[in-house]
């Protein structure tokens, strides 16, 4: 469904993306894991276009990533984002923050919109939150509600960075649950998170990075018990 070639981006003198070649397929889940720094979340923004990239190929569903209009914002419905910071609208309700996409992007009316944005507001579990500002709810909460924001769209594929690592530790598993279940139900998911029991329940893949390069790509279990490359037992052994 996703596929990087040879993709290669600087910022300035720094490669960040050095020859990343990845491929996802429908229903798979790969997790993404490295060092700070390593080039996870710019990896997530140059498959959503949020970054360019200066050569290689990146294709979704078989065609390239487009430049600029109408196919951009397809592609932005295609590829969901949820970010480390929530991104909610701050001044919309939590119901107009879930229904606003459809309703601008794809056109949906209104009613069809809200029946759709309540249905997806109670599989995240936060339905009864609807009237109410970003701020009124718990980070967990705001988080769930930005999931339930991108699949208001419909994606083909869910790119998350690092979604519970702003959240206290209480909080962390109600998001997980709902990433487990997207899982579950077949979603394709770009996950960047240290958490190892959404690894190991949910990943089809973990993927390793360091200085900008795909260093190791394992199924969980093996990784996080026999990793292959010695940077990847360097850094299992601090966050272990
Ligand atoms: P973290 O775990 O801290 O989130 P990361 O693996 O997500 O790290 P990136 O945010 O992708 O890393 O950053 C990769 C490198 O690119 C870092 O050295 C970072 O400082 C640099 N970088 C990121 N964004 C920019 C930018 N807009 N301009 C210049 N350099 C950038
Ligand atoms: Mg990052």
């Amino acid at each position: 469904l996703v596929v990087l070639k040879d993709v290669n981006k600087h910022f300035g003198d720094l490669h960040v993306l050095r020859d990343i070649n990845l491929s996802i397929g429908t229903g798979e889940v790969v997790v993404v894991i490295g060092p700070s720094g390593s080039g996870k979340s710019t990896l997530c923004r140059t498959i959503n276009r949020l970054e360019t990239f200066e050569s290689g190929s990146i294709t979704i569903d078989g065609k390239a990533l487009p430049e600029e209009g109408k196919e951009l914002a397809q592609l932005r419905a295609d590829v969901g984002m949820v970010f480390q910071s929530f991104n909610l609208f701050a001044h919309k309700t939590i119901l107009d923050n879930v229904t606003l996409g459809p309703i601008k992007a794809r056109k949906t009316p209104k009613a069809e919109a809200e029946k759709r944005a309540m249905e997806l507001l109670e599989r995240v579990g936060v339905a009864h939150q609807a009237q109410k500002f970003p701020a009124q709810l718990s980070g967990g909460q705001q988080q769930r509600v930005a999931i339930a924001r991108s699949l208001a769209m419909d994606p083909k594929v869910m790119l998350f960075d690092e979604p519970t690592s702003a959240l206290d530790p209480e909080m962390i598993n109600e998001v997980l649950d709902v990433m487990v279940s997207l899982a579950k139900e077949g979603m394709t998911m770009v996950v960047v998170t240290h958490e190892m029991g959404f690894a190991r329940k949910a990943a089809n893949r973990v993927v390793f990075m360091a200085d900008g390069a795909i260093v190791e790509e394992q199924a969980p279990e093996a990784f996080f018990t026999a990793p292959r490359s010695d940077r990847a037992k360097d850094f299992l052994g601090k966050i272990l």
